[in-house]
């Protein structure tokens, strides 16, 4: 792998900050006819620094050839960090957007203050570009589409979907003797929501015997490339995967460098710079000699860091944590006791109670909470008070008979109204073991009404649960508009746990909330919300989530004992 897209983006960085600052009215050209020669450039642009000849580049001079070698070299240059400081726009995300260009962010920038996506979309919702000269009502339709886009094909396979084909084709390479080593790297193992591309790394004996039989994987529809050390296919549905070869020796370094993020990865580099070694794909090096590269452990240790789980690799403080050995023990799929939200064919769920209790049981659950939709979801057949009643003697039986080793529990997914009120009357509810109150009309209401309406339903003294708190589905339904912050402040005053709903397409809270709503001390129940037996296994989803969001098993309610459990959620 070559740096020279890199390379590239850090040319066109330093341009569009230059361009926005507006100090100079032509050094950014430089920089942009810099970005067009690394682009087109037929060989790898750190090789031809290291032979000096980055000058013989047409379109390179002295300066933008000084800059390409003290990033190569250190990972960081001086000139671009000043401008982030100065200018602190994240111009490479919003260069991306269709019909978006350095005018257009000079001019958001400067009369907004807008900085990223999130900011312009905002403003381009609030009809505040059209007001602006030179943009008008439709340049303001074409922003938005074009964040939609950028946003569509940016990341568009859900994790579930990918990990889903990734593991076949691990299972079938897995098979040939020759493999030594084969990981998933890249999105899928930091578990990402979404994912781009699909990356492979392999160590084998005969890498070519690999290459061969994966280009042949089922569902390939085009083979993109095929070589002896790098093949790409692109399947069926869309997605690409990369299988890559590296050396035994660097394995380690090349798990770590190709798992990314790039964010993280430009801070550890610059972590071994400063110690005066260097990092790369290849392994850590103290002048020519390696030091660490075999195993991934090794690469951190070396610098001083605890190992860091792939989830965490953000940049979000994790490299901080981990020099000060602070990494928390994440929660696991092991750690998990029982499922607290599920449904029935009673409701809208596909299977019957027996089969989606014997499906928990298999899964070793402690205990395992049925909580079908009420009345108000008439679409879903919700139950009304007189079918809850029955349901709750019927899960009495179902103990009694002994048939399950876990316990079962009486749970509703609850309506929660428009006034914030509920569609079951308190006396039912209170014969209730959980009850979780999720919206799931009036989706488009006002965050001030939402807010309240949310908040109105955690103060009433039988909600146990918020289920998925924003509504959102990815790719399809963004999230309601809702004040989390007084949601979150409501749920601790009221002892109400927060859902993370694992469902691949819901993922409900977000990593950033999940640790915004832990910091603050409430605890989280990661539930499967199953409509059928296969989706109990969407649990796997919800614990990635929660690894994202820095979650522990002390977090987590449903990896409480049932006694301990039943103690935290009773309000
Ligand atoms: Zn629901
Ligand atoms: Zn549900």
């Amino acid at each position: 792998m070559t740096r020279n897209a890199e390379v590239a983006r850090v040319l066109q960085e330093i341009g569009l900050l230059l361009e926005i600052e507006g100090k100079d009215r032509f050094k950014h050209l430089a920089y942009y006819r810099g970005v067009r020669s690394i682009t087109s450039l037929g060989e790898d642009v750190e090789s031809v620094a290291k032979r000096g000849a980055l000058m013989d580049i047409p379109g390179i001079g002295k300066s933008l050839a000084d800059v390409i070698k003290t990033y190569l070299e250190t990972g960081e240059v001086r000139i671009l960090n000043e401008l982030r400081t100065r200018v602190p726009v994240n111009v490479l995300e919003l260069d991306s957007i269709p019909g978006v260009g350095p005018k257009t962010i000079k001019l958001v920038y400067e009369k907004l203050g807008v900085t990223d996506i999130e900011s312009l979309e905002k403003a381009a919702n609030q009809g505040k570009l059209s007001s602006l000269p030179g943009l008008g009502e439709k340049t303001q339709k074409q922003i938005i589409e074009g964040i939609q886009i950028v946003r569509a094909g940016l990341e568009r396979t859900l994790l579930s979907d990918a990990i889903s084909v990734a593991e076949q084709i691990e299972k079938k390479l897995r098979k040939l003797k020759v493999v030594k080593q084969l990981t998933i790297a890249g999105s899928t193992r930091r578990r990402r929501e979404t994912i781009g591309d699909i990356d492979f790394l392999l160590d084998a004996t005969d890498p070519k015997t690999v290459m061969e039989e994966f280009v042949k994987f089922e569902g390939v529809a085009t083979v993109i490339a095929q070589g002896p050390t790098k093949s790409s296919i692109r399947l069926e549905s869309g997605l690409q995967v990369d299988l890559r070869v590296l050396p035994s020796e660097s394995f380690g370094a090349g798990l770590q460098y190709f798992t990314g993020s790039v964010d993280h990865n430009v801070k550890l580099r610059s972590i071994a710079q400063k110690m005066g070694l260097r990092l790369n794909e290849y392994g850590l090096f103290k002048n020519e000699k390696k030091i660490a590269g075999d195993d991934e452990e090794g690469v951190y240790k070396a610098l001083g860091l605890q190992w860091i789980p792939p989830e965490l690799r953000e940049d979000k403080g994790e490299i901080e944590a981990a020099q000060k050995k602070k990494i928390p023990t994440l929660v696991s799929m092991s750690d998990i006791r029982g499922d607290l939200h599920s449904h029935t064919d009673q409701s809208d769920g596909k299977n019957t109670i027996e089969e989606m209790l014997n499906t928990a049981q298999a899964l070793e659950y402690e205990y395992y909470c049925v909580s079908d939709h009420t009345q108000s979801l008439t679409i879903a057949n919700g139950m009304d008070e007189s079918r809850l009643l029955k349901r709750i003697d019927e899960i009495d039986e179902l103990n009694a008979s002994g048939r399950w080793k876990m316990k079962i529990l009486k749970g509703a997914e609850v309506d929660i109204l428009a006034d914030g009120g509920l569609d079951i009357e308190d006396d039912v509810l209170s014969q209730l073991d959980i009850v979780t109150g999720s919206i799931h009309s009036r989706m488009k209401d006002t965050k001030e009404i939402m807010t309240e309406r949310v908040c109105t339903a955690l103060e009433n003294k039988y909600v146990h649960i918020l289920g998925h708190p924003t509504g959102r589905l990815i790719g399809k339904r963004s999230e309601f508009e809702i004040n989390l912050e007084s949601v979150f402040e409501t749920a601790q005053k009221h002892n109400v746990i927060m859902e993370l709903n694992a469902h691949p397409q819901r993922l409900d809270l977000n990593a950033g909330n999940l640790r915004a709503a832990t910091k603050i001390g409430l605890k989280i129940a990661i539930n499967t919300d199953a409509h059928r037996i296969s989706e109990l296994d969407y649990m796997r989803f919800g614990v990635y989530q929660a690894r994202r969001g820095w979650l522990t098993p002390d977090d987590v309610i449903n990896t409480y004992p049932l006694k301990k459990l039943m103690r935290i959620i009773k309000k």
